[in-house]
């Protein structure tokens, strides 16, 4: 899976997680809430904060292909609390 990078942008691939900045944005979201979104004219997801989420659907309530949540991020593994209360993969 494809997902810009938050800090500076770039598309990565979960497999890889070559940017360096990735793993110390992650550790800022820890404990929080974190957004997957995807526009519906783009194939990479972004992760965002639940601000930012707040911000993005107020202003333009129809732009987005996909949104999910996870509640209680933990960056080590990567995994938070679906809709559903299981803890999973953020990448899955
Ligand atoms: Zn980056």
């Amino acid at each position: 899976m494809d997902f810009y990078c938050p800090p500076c942008l770039k598309i990565v691939n979960q497999q890889k997680l070559k940017c360096n900045k990735l793993a110390t944005h992650f550790i800022s979201l820890k404990g929080k809430r974190i957004w997957r979104i995807r526009y519906l004219n783009r194939y990479a997801y972004q992760y965002i904060t639940e601000c930012q989420y707040e911000e993005l659907v107020r202003d333009q309530p129809l732009i987005l292909a996909n949104a999910t949540y996870w509640d209680d991020f933990n960056p080590h593994d990567y995994t938070g609390l679906d809709a559903k209360g299981s803890r999973s993969s953020i990448f899955a």
